[in-house]
């Protein structure tokens, strides 16, 4: 089936084995896609985040705009063996621990995945997203091997994106979509794209970077998610302009230019759809960058079956996205780069209404 190319970096990346502190597979396949695209610059931080940048034609005007994204998804890293002969590996994500027992999973192995089921659960300590569990295989897992739930690859389902995780290689791949079609279309505008390490266990890659000066000093940063969907904040409704998440509220003025941005491509598309919502059920990398001094807003995309947790809040099943969602997201990256690239209006347009209502209406006060 011949898919667009957004779609297909989707299937692409979502199929890939991932976990926080062992991204190795998706780092590997991004930069594959940043080499063979010479107009793309790219730059590795000293803890594996990757920063690419999109240099445009010209000297950029106005601030570094930085879109970013998490490589991994909560899962599990093979550790060794023990007594018995069964498989130990280290779970690390947010999901409640109970769920663990008991479950299919797999692991990516040389010559493909190595299926098993976990026998046994220790968590540890103080430590609510870590755990370290026995699982029997079907075969032998070398230490290090990326261990997932047992679901198939990425695939599509009528408006749904089906993977074992969409968070937030799907985030991730819209931003591969973005710079393929940067590149072909030769945009004038320049812009940057960080993918990082490790969100899923304490955010570790973005604070790292942070601390580090990974982005320009004077970065204004974008962080793009799969969040998990809220009762106001539904599949097919369309992309996300995030105004804050359950740790904080992100910058106005930054939430204002989305919104500008949105708006514009709604009055040229009118079947363009987004939304605009407080996404607080969860943290997302914005928070961090916040914290950091960055102006930062976020973009994202409502997400089924949050962390592999079916909202019955009982069993695991797959992550889904809405297809028309994700094109819509990449869609509007194109509308956020030209308005943050524009100058910003002169005049407060709310103010003015404002002035002009009550310049109408002021007798009616006295
Ligand atoms: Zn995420």
């Amino acid at each position: 089936m011949k898919v667009a190319r957004p779609l297909a970096y989707a299937l692409e990346m979502m199929s890939l084995p991932t976990a926080p502190c062992n991204e190795g597979a998706v780092s590997a396949w991004i930069e594959g896609f940043i080499a063979r695209r010479p107009a793309l610059r790219l730059r590795r931080d000293r803890w594996g985040n990757l920063l690419v940048r999109y240099p445009g034609r010209g000297r950029r005007r106005g601030r570094a705009l930085v879109f970013c994204a998490h490589m991994d998804h909560p899962g599990f890293t093979a550790l060794g063996v023990d007594a018995q002969g069964r498989l130990r590996a280290r779970w690390m994500g947010g999901v409640p621990l109970h769920l663990l027992d008991d479950r299919r999973v797999r692991f990516s192995c040389e010559r493909g995945w190595v299926k098993g089921r976990i026998v046994s659960v220790a968590t540890l300590p103080g430590e609510r997203a870590t755990a370290d569990v026995a699982v029997e295989t079907n075969g032998p897992v070398p230490p290090g091997a990326v261990g997932m739930w047992d679901f198939p690859d990425a695939r599509l389902a009528g408006t749904r994106l089906i993977a074992r995780g969409c968070d937030d290689v799907g985030g991730a791949a819209s931003l591969i979509s973005f710079l393929d079609a940067a590149v072909r279309r030769r945009m004038p505008q320049s812009f940057d794209v960080l993918f990082t390490r490790a969100e899923e266990w304490g955010f570790l890659g973005a604070v790292a970077a942070c601390r580090t000066g990974t982005l320009p000093k004077d970065a204004i940063v974008i962080s793009i998610e799969t969040s998990k969907e809220l009762p106001n904040a539904r599949q097919g409704d369309g992309p996300i302009i995030r105004v804050g998440d359950r740790a904080m509220v992100f910058a106005p003025e930054v939430a204002a230019r989305l919104t500008d941005a949105a708006e514009g491509l709604r009055r040229r598309d009118p079947a363009f759809r987004f939304q605009r919502r407080l996404m607080d059920g969860g943290i997302c990398e914005a928070s961090v960058f916040a914290a950091w001094g960055y102006p930062t807003g976020g973009l994202c995309l409502p997400l089924g079956n949050y962390h592999n947790v079916t909202p019955d809040g009982r069993r695991i099943g797959p992550e889904y996205i809405d297809v028309r969602d994700y094109l819509g997201l990449v869609r509007l990256y194109g509308a956020v780069v030209e308005t943050f690239r524009a100058p910003p209006p002169r005049r407060n347009a709310f103010r003015g209404m404002c002035l002009k209502l009550l310049a109408g209406r002021r007798r009616f006060l006295v």
